[in-house]
């Protein structure tokens, strides 16, 4: 069964740090996944990154559609194309929303929770998405490079 964990927030330290990549494959890995993406439903949110829950590992769980679930261990973008600005908001900084420019096409080379590398192209809203998770494994947050604050 898995946990609701709680979710740090902007000016705990563990969100500014360069998590490290994730050498085992195992059971306490999977039971991890399990809590992110639960921690990530409960609290509405469409991506989380283990720095959000604490952990300082190159791990994100990303939303794609209303079934659909990316789990991405260690995530590289290999390539990235296009520009546009858009808002984004984050469980870790709550009440506040920026637009912030992201590549629109990205190829991404990850591992899933076996080990396997895989590969994944996305555009748009997940490229977005997963652009800005991948963003907490290295310390930075979408209030860093946003061009504009949205105020409510
Ligand atoms: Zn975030």
């Amino acid at each position: 069964m898995a946990d609701i964990r709680q979710i740090t927030q902007v000016g705990d330290s563990i969100l500014r740090e360069k998590a490290v990549t994730v050498r085992r494959f195992d059971d306490k890995l999977g039971r991890l996944l399990e809590d992110m993406l639960m921690t990530m439903d409960a609290a509405k949110g469409i991506g989380l990154a283990a720095p959000q829950i604490g952990i300082s590992k190159r791990i994100a769980v990303v939303r794609d559609g209303e079934e659909d679930v990316l789990e991405l261990v260690n995530p590289v973008i290999l390539t990235a194309s296009g520009r546009e600005e858009e808002e984004e908001r984050c469980l870790s900084v709550p009440g506040r929303g920026g637009l912030v420019p992201r590549a629109t096409k990205i190829t991404l080379e990850f591992q899933d929770r076996e080990g396997n590398t895989c590969r994944l192209k996305a555009k748009d809203y997940l490229a977005r998405v997963i652009q800005h998770e991948l963003d907490h494994l290295d310390g930075r947050l979408f209030i860093d490079i946003m061009t504009e604050e949205i105020l409510d």
